[in-house]
């Protein structure tokens, strides 16, 4: 194909502010045409734009490559799938296929995996909010809770006595890694005595009694030395309960945090060369427990790790529905899809391929989504080739956080499909329509229009 000829422009590159990791004039040529071998204009003809696609082979894999790095060097391991990472049925059922138990942190994720189908004693209850009836219902089904402050001791404790026994329980603790900013507000205090406290309450009532130990020292944490500070600090904490109160920890719940192949802002350098392999985080991990553990102690460990199993399993279709040049001399694309839809966009930049080859010159460019509103930015700074209205842009990887906290605002949420390991192709969650909004809103009798009256 004959090259069209471009007019030649000079133009003043912008790519924000300087910063001191200086400013990452990112560059996006990338073609793409399909995902796992279903043509991505295939997939817009039949499910629209926007659309969110998980590839099952990716989610598989990515599990299957977690469990194996850690299982072969620690063989008494299992992950809990954290729930509000993404809790689409598809997904969490794949997940639990694959032998992950569930991870929830509120009644509503509780209810949602009980509705899968996954039994009370195959999950486990974390959270800052667990009202005394969730409480029982969960004792009552043999849920691992995880306490995360004094309240909800007190509300177990009224458990106990209205179902006339004992109940074994984690405590989420927290603690000083090397983190910062330490996350601190749930679960008790390990380094000022407020964890060992609570014990002793516990001890002192005799209803409770502590089987386990659970902490989550972040999100997107790219020191592997951080977990292994974390479970020192755990198993010194554990030995010294079962010494004092004869009582048995065991199991060692060391929460999620993993980073996926996502770009902070902020950041100068690829995901690539940033992001540390699984392998690093579980050789970090289990040697620390082999260092910290006494000889014949193999307690369970679990692993709740979310962003890092399922966000490079998912991508966003969008569509440039119009282009134009701003004041400043950037061009500014509109697309179908904006933080309405990605909700991570605040913190990451996508990588961005193009479903087709684009002549002309790259230029630097702002993708801003569909919403009357002048934050719904999904993309600055970048520089992008001159694209036609209908061009598509896949961005990745989405698979983490937005499906779950996503709004509907001003407009409909789009369909989410799954490609399954034969390529087949099925919708998991269908595209909102009107009567989505409208369902449960309520219009007073007297408020009703009556057009014929003046
Ligand atoms: C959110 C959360 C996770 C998952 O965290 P990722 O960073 O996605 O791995 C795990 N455990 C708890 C308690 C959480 O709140």
């Amino acid at each position: 194909m004959a090259k069209k000829y471009e007019k030649p422009v000079i133009l003043k590159v912008q790519t924000g502010m300087m910063n001191k990791f200086g400013s990452s004039p990112y560059y996006t040529r990338k073609v793409r045409t399909e995902i796992d071998g279903v043509a991505i204009n295939e997939l817009v003809e039949k499910f629209g734009s926007p659309l969110f696609v998980f590839s099952e082979t990716a989610l598989r894999q990515k599990y299957r490559a977690y469990y194996n790095s850690f299982s072969t060097r620690y063989p008494n391991v299992a992950f809990g799938w954290s729930y509000k990472t993404n809790y689409l049925p598809a997904v969490c059922s794949i997940l639990h296929q694959e032998g992950a138990i569930a991870e929830v942190v509120s009644e509503m994720e509780y209810d949602k995996a009980r509705s899968i189908g996954i039994p009370g004693d195959k999950i486990i209850f974390n959270g800052p909010y667990k009202n005394l009836s969730a409480l029982e219902k969960a004792v009552k089904e043999g849920a691992m809770i995880n306490i995360d402050h004094f309240d909800e001791i007190y509300d177990l404790e009224k458990v106990a006595d209205k179902l006339k026994k004992k109940i074994k329980v984690g405590m989420r603790v927290n603690m000083d890694t090397g983190i910062y900013p330490q996350w601190s507000r749930f679960g008790l205090n390990l380094d000022s005595g407020q964890a060992m406290d609570a014990v002793k309450r516990m001890v002192s009532k005799g209803k409770l009694v502590l089987n386990g130990l659970h902490c989550h020292i972040g999100t997107f944490i790219l020191e592997p030395n951080a977990y292994a500070v974390e479970i020192e600090k755990m198993i010194k904490f554990g030995y010294e309960v079962e010494e004092k109160f004869k009582m048995k920890i065991e199991y060692y719940d060391i929460g999620g945090g993993f980073p996926s192949k996502s770009k902070l802002k902020g950041t100068y350098q690829e995901p690539d060369v940033m992001i540390p392999s699984v392998d690093e985080y579980a050789e970090s991990i289990s040697t620390s427990l082999f260092r910290n553990l006494r000889g014949g102690d193999l307690p369970k460990l679990y692993l709740e790790t979310g962003r890092a199993i399922v966000d490079e399993a998912g991508y966003l279709i969008t569509s440039i529905i119009a282009s134009k040049r701003l004041p400043d001399g950037r061009k500014s694309y509109i697309a179908d899809a904006g933080v309405n839809l990605l909700y991570t966009s605040f913190w990451y930049k996508y990588n961005i391929e193009i479903d087709r080859q684009v002549d002309g010159t790259n230029e630097p460019a702002i993708i801003n989504g569909p919403l009357c509103m002048n934050i719904d930015v999904i993309e600055e700074g970048r520089l992008l080739p001159p694209m036609e209205k209908g061009t598509r842009l896949i961005l990745s990887p989405v698979g983490a956080y937005n499906v779950t906290q996503w709004m509907q605002f001003i407009e409909f949420r789009p369909n989410v499909v799954l490609i399954g390991t034969n390529k087949e192709v099925d919708i998991i969650r269908e595209a909102e329509d009107l009567s989505d909004i409208t369902r449960r809103e309520k219009l007073p009798e007297r408020l009703k229009l009556n057009l014929n009256s003046p």
